[in-house]
């Protein structure tokens, strides 16, 4: 084992103890989710209908500040359900992250529109709005109808940011550019239940937001997600769009458009409000985790654990190990050695133009989001391994 390899193991072994299996991101239940789901199935109420969705949306609201929330079965679902309600459609394009998971991206594909891929901020982890301005610059114009792609003559009809690792973006610029280049800021805010931007809950400063509760995220209702909005008219429209478009017609099923059936189900509702009922000591423990690893790799040049951005609160949903530029080279070594002490780590996600069916995507210079790929790596991140000797 290489050197670089073996003192980043002992510097991890310093926060969770070796010969253990530390997944890197294991649910817990340790509330009332029994109860509430087997609430569910006394009753016979498991589906869409039943009392926990209303909960849960309330306590969803109380907890973020949103105005409308609206739970959905998948964080997928939710963000599609966002880009569709903006009338993102066929003839528009819509800036994604590069550096994201492929829900992003596909969520803009389900529209029919085109995900352009833009370069994130080393400093966040997020777009990089210095960098996203200057290359508008060069290929875009704001006209009566929006903002124009000179070059393909689509609209550039939204951006969506994403709060990467639960990192807030740099969510004041990125507002300010949207509003100087009419486009629609919509977050993508999966991994960032329980992050603030001077704050804010993330979620609440673009025109309309999506959670996730996928199992590996803070807060896990099985499968399920969320969409955030302040704008009541908007938040009304997405509710009835993700249920079918149903309307109210005496005993008949009755749907004044095309809608989704996306709506979240009682019994996965019922298990978050359970986990929503424990999530602030979660997200201390998840903060107190991440001091640790932060402290552990003190004064390490060769890795440093990335810190939450100035100004922001951050769930650190997943700690990253951040690779110095001269040791990316050794990513997969550090990650075979982290495996075999039993740190089930991994590397970022590969990054949207690598993949064969984005590989062929307007994009802009992607050299932040190549560089971070070759040197990021996830580490254990579970809640109850803050207290873990
Ligand atoms: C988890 C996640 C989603 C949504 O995933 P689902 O499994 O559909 O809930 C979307 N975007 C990002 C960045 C995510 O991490």
């Amino acid at each position: 084992m290489n050197d670089i390899a073996g003192d980043i193991v002992a510097r991890v072994a310093g926060v969770l103890p070796r010969g253990g299996a530390f997944a890197l991101h294991e649910p817990e239940f340790r509330g009332n989710e029994e109860a509430y789901v087997a609430e569910c199935i006394r009753t016979g109420w498991v589906s869409t209908a039943g009392a926990f969705v209303g909960r849960f949306e309330a306590a969803l609201a109380d907890y973020t500040g949103a105005k409308t929330v609206v739970a959905v079965n998948t964080g997928t679902a939710a963000l599609h359900a966002c880009l569709h309600v903006l009338d993102v459609g066929p003839q528009d394009e819509v800036l994604v992250p590069s550096l994201t998971f492929i829900a992003t991206a596909n969520a803009v594909s389900y529209t029919g529109a085109t995900p352009h891929l833009v370069d994130v901020d080393e400093a966040t982890l997020g777009v990089d709005p210095a960098r996203l301005e200057a290359y508008l610059r060069d290929i875009a114009e704001v006209t009566d109808g929006g903002c124009r792609n000179r070059a393909s003559g689509r609209r550039i009809a939204a951006l969506v940011v994403m709060h990467c690792f639960g990192h807030p973006a740099d969510l004041d610029s990125l507002v300010a550019l949207c509003e100087r280049w009419n486009i629609a800021l919509v977050e993508d805010a999966a991994e960032s239940l329980g992050s603030f931007y001077r704050g804010t809950h993330t979620g609440r400063m673009g025109r309309i937001a999506s959670l996730s509760f996928n199992g590996n995220k803070t807060v896990t209702t099985g499968g399920g997600g969320a969409i955030l909005c302040e704008d009541a008219e908007l938040g009304r429209r997405v509710r009835h769009l993700v249920t079918t478009a149903r309307i109210a017609d005496g005993w008949e099923f009755s749907h004044d458009s095309v809608g989704f059936n996306y709506r979240m189900p009682n019994i996965n509702a019922a298990l978050g409000l359970a986990q929503l009922e424990r999530f602030p000591g979660m997200r201390q423990n998840k903060r107190r985790l991440a001091e640790r690893y932060l402290a552990a790799f003190e004064g390490c040049n060769t890795a440093q654990v990335f810190r939450e951005p100035a100004q922001t609160e951050s769930n650190y949903w997943l700690n990253a190990l951040v690779l110095a530029p001269e040791a990316g080279e050794f990513r997969d070594q550090v990650l075979d050695a982290l495996r075999a002490a039993g740190y089930h780590c991994r590397p970022a996600w590969k990054p949207m133009h690598m993949l064969p069916m984005y590989a062929g995507s307007p994009r802009m210079d992607l050299a932040a989001t190549e560089s971070l790929h070759r040197r990021v790596i996830n580490l254990p991140s579970s809640p109850f391994l803050a207290d873990i000797q």
